[in-house]
């Protein structure tokens, strides 16, 4: 899982290329099956990596409260779902692989199932550990509700945002078109926590570390019409490099954006935004 993490940090997303022969150590491992949504390799006694594909023949849904059915496979009550079976039994952690376009997946992990609903043919997986450890994770206390709703919005949402936001913005920054995905955020034009703020890429941007930072305290704006503007106070500083080729020479540039319509930045989520570095201007 830590290579994974590490695979991950450039793009956000991995190929079903880089899937089926993913180096870790001295070691080649396959995560995903050729033909099936489940991975069940033999030297492991539990499964390692379930896929989850809206346009899949299974009908997982995502549930509220950071859960999500994973239907049994076809067929028998065991045969692949008894690694999956054992996994339960054994509280092992294992990836999910979440196809956000062809042959395109975001990994999620460590996913644990919580509940094997043999009658309705499904399990529930948990996608977050801190929902795991609830004692009735399907009937949270209220305390509990506020506790997976906040970790929803801060872990869970998180690695499937980056990944569709670094895709769609081909892994640059929009105003000044670093291409090093590593030193690149997806950062939320409405933040999260409020109601407009969720997280689709319409509302995100891909911006490096200095000019997320600038754009959250309001040192930089970007009005909806795709321009950038550096907070006028700081256009009259005088500094070092950092300041005059990162800051100062963004001004009046126009942002970077995708090229699908559905992908592009929300015109009323930047203005409604803009307001705020207007405003503290
Ligand atoms: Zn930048």
């Amino acid at each position: 899982m830590q290579h994974l993490t590490d695979a991950t940090t450039e793009k956000g997303t991995l190929t079903r290329e880089q899937l089926l022969s993913f180096p870790v150590a001295d070691s080649v491992w396959k995560l995903l099956d050729h033909s099936r949504g489940i991975r069940n390799p033999r030297e492991l006694a539990a499964t390692l990596t379930v896929m989850s594909s809206p346009t899949g023949p299974y009908r997982d849904e995502d549930l509220q409260g950071g859960l999500l059915k994973y239907e049994y496979r076809a067929g028998s009550v065991n045969g692949d779902n008894t690694k999956l079976r054992r996994a339960y039994e054994l509280g092992m952690p294992l990836i999910l692989l979440k196809k956000i376009e062809p042959s395109v997946y975001v990994p999620i992990h460590p996913v644990y199932v919580v509940a094997d609903v043999q009658d309705a043919r499904y399990f529930l997986l948990a996608l977050d550990e801190g929902i795991r450890l609830l004692s009735d994770p399907l009937n949270p206390s209220e305390d509990e509700r506020r506790y997976v709703e906040r970790i929803t919005r801060e872990r869970l949402h998180q690695p499937e945002f980056r990944g569709r936001v670094l895709r769609a913005y081909e892994t640059r920054c929009a105003v000044c078109v670093l291409r090093h995905g590593r030193l690149l955020d997806a950062a939320h034009i409405v933040a999260d926590h409020e109601v407009t703020g969720t997280p689709i890429t319409a509302n995100g941007l891909a911006l490096c570390k200095l000019h997320h930072a600038a754009y959250d305290s309001d040192l930089l704006g970007i009005s909806p019409d795709y321009q950038v503007h550096i907070n006028s106070a700081l256009l009259e500083e005088t500094d070092g490099p950092m300041l005059r080729h990162g800051l100062q020479e963004m001004d009046g540039r126009e942002l970077h954006v995708p090229h699908r319509a559905s992908e592009k930045p929300d015109r009323d989520r930047l203005g409604y935004r803009f307001q705020k570095f207007l405003a503290s201007a």
